[in-house]
């Protein structure tokens, strides 16, 4: 989708540090990163937000990426969490599909 940062990544048109590559899926470290490890998950081709994904199978697998890139990541074992906000009050502010994988450090509950 034309203006779409993510789409932009996906396309190699803008540059980012990709981590993992998938069928149809992207992993690429966060630019702001909010814990030692902090990578986005997406899939290459433009879905809005968790509202808009059609395809249960999709994002299963988007899912499973997002499981792999934090073994790979080494975060695994210790822990890590896997975030999906949605829209504004979920404090989404790209608005294509992407995962959160934040790891490294112990993860604070409530969220903020
Ligand atoms: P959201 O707030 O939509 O859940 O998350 C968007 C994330 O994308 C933020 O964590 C932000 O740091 C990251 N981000 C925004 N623009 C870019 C960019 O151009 N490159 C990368 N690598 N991350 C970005
Ligand atoms: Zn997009």
């Amino acid at each position: 989708m034309s203006g779409c940062i993510f789409c932009k990544i996906a396309a190699g048109e803008i540059p980012a540090t990709v981590v993992k590559r998938g069928d149809g899926m992207l992993a690429f470290k966060d630019l702001n990163a909010q814990a030692p490890t902090h990578l986005l998950v997406i899939p290459t081709t433009h879905v809005g937000t968790l509202n808009d994904a059609k395809d249960p199978g999709a994002l299963g697998k988007l899912l499973a990426f997002a499981r792999d890139v934090a073994q790979d990541a080494g975060v695994a074992t210790k822990g890590y969490r896997v975030v999906v906000n949605t829209n504004p009050d979920g404090g989404q502010t790209v608005f294509h599909l992407h995962l959160h994988v934040l790891g490294g450090r112990v993860m604070h509950w409530p969220p903020g």
